[in-house]
């Protein structure tokens, strides 16, 4: 029997397994890989109006089930291209399957900056505006001028500013019912060039850099946030992990002052409009966490944050270990974990 083509079944969705950093076995059943936006009128006409679709970058962010029904798109678009660039600045667009981390490494040696502190995040740049990705006191959405995407409503692309974005912390339009409506085509960044450059430095691990601010470079915050990094994270390639599991949760002043009366070193730190964020990690630490087990799947031994599946677990073992997190921390606390990956279990 031949062996069923996309053109053979005349069908644009293949069946595939899709790879992610959680290690968990997933097939899925209809998927579309789009590597150029000229195919975006061919997917529109294949998706049937109403059912639900699924949009996938690298799928580091992802719990997936071991057999994905949904039409997923995968999204493999490439290029990178200058709009504009004068003395201080540099406006670039970035296609959406990008690997995150190869374009920091370019916009560095170009000379390009704002995305330093951003350096060895997993993914790709598409998916970098969704969950606004951020690390060591940045969040992508500083540096974004605009957002291309195909709206699967209209059947057009539409140009998104930062404002319609609505980002805030961990959280954008395209985690919204209507947003998840919009695939990411690419990314519009502008970024600063030396001397108009300013490190951020304020994170603790960065702070021995602050000691000797001038003379900083976008080379040496890098590189210290790589090594903090690898030192700090277990990479998804030898120990599967979709990197923090939990976002860190933000509540009142009120609330930190009296869990400092019960926990004095307690770990929060200060927001511009007064709130405080508390390190989700040290939470789970003194709950008894940090490297313990709950059958395959486990909180590693130097990151309590991370969930890791050490031992071939499935999508079931993983929600299961949130679970029994998520209610010991409510319970010595009274505060409430949300899971940072998206769940499509
Ligand atoms: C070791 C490790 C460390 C990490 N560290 C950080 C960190 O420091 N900070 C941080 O913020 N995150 C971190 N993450 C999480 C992850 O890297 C980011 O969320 C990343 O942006 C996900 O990219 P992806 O391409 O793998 O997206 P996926 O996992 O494939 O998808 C994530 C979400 O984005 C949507 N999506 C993906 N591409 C598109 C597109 N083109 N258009 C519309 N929607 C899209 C998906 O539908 C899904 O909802 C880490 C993950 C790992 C494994």
């Amino acid at each position: 029997m031949p062996i069923q083509t996309p053109e053979s079944s005349k069908t644009p969705f293949f069946a595939k397994t899709i790879p992610n950093t959680l290690a968990l076995p997933c097939q899925a059943e209809h998927v579309f890989v789009l590597d150029d936006e000229s195919a975006l009128p061919v997917l529109q006409a294949a998706l049937v109006p109403g059912e639900s679709y699924k949009v996938i970058g690298s799928a580091s962010n992802l719990v997936l089930p071991s057999h994905l029904h949904d039409r997923v798109v995968l999204v493999a678009l490439e290029g990178i291209e200058v709009i504009q660039e004068d003395a201080t600045s540099a406006l670039i667009t970035v296609a959406a399957g990008q690997p995150w981390h190869e374009w920091v490494q370019t916009a560095l040696a170009a000379g390009w900056h704002g995305l330093e502190n951003l350096a060895l995040i997993p993914g790709t740049v598409g998916a970098a505006p969704v969950q606004n990705i951020g690390a060591y006191g940045v969040e992508v959405s500083q540096n974004i001028e605009y957002v291309r995407v195909w709206d699967f409503d209209a059947g057009a692309i539409r140009q998104l500013s930062r404002q319609d974005c609505q980002f805030a912390y961990r959280k954008s339009l395209f985690k919204q019912p209507h947003g998840q409506r919009l695939l990411i085509l690419s990314v519009c960044f502008r970024l600063t060039k030396r001397p108009a450059w300013r490190p951020v430095l304020s994170y603790p691990d960065l702070k021995e850099l602050a000691a000797d601010e001038a003379q900083v470079t976008p080379q040496r915050v890098f590189d210290r946030v790589v090594s903090v990094r690898r030192h700090k994270l277990p990479d998804p390639m030898e120990i599967p992990n979709v990197g923090s599991f939990f976002k860190n949760p933000v509540v009142t002043q009120a609330t930190v002052e009296s869990l400092r009366q019960r926990y004095p070193d307690l770990v929060a730190y200060r927001q511009a409009d007064g709130s405080q964020k508390l390190a989700a990690g040290w939470l789970i630490d003194k709950c008894g966490w940090k490297g313990r087990r709950l059958g395959a799947v486990g909180m590693h031994h130097r990151q309590a944050l991370v969930l890791i599946n050490a031992e071939n677990g499935q999508a079931a073992d993983v929600l299961a270990l949130a679970d029994a997190v998520q209610k010991d921390v409510l319970e010595m606390f009274g505060v409430t974990l949300d899971v940072e990956p998206n769940c499509w279990v």
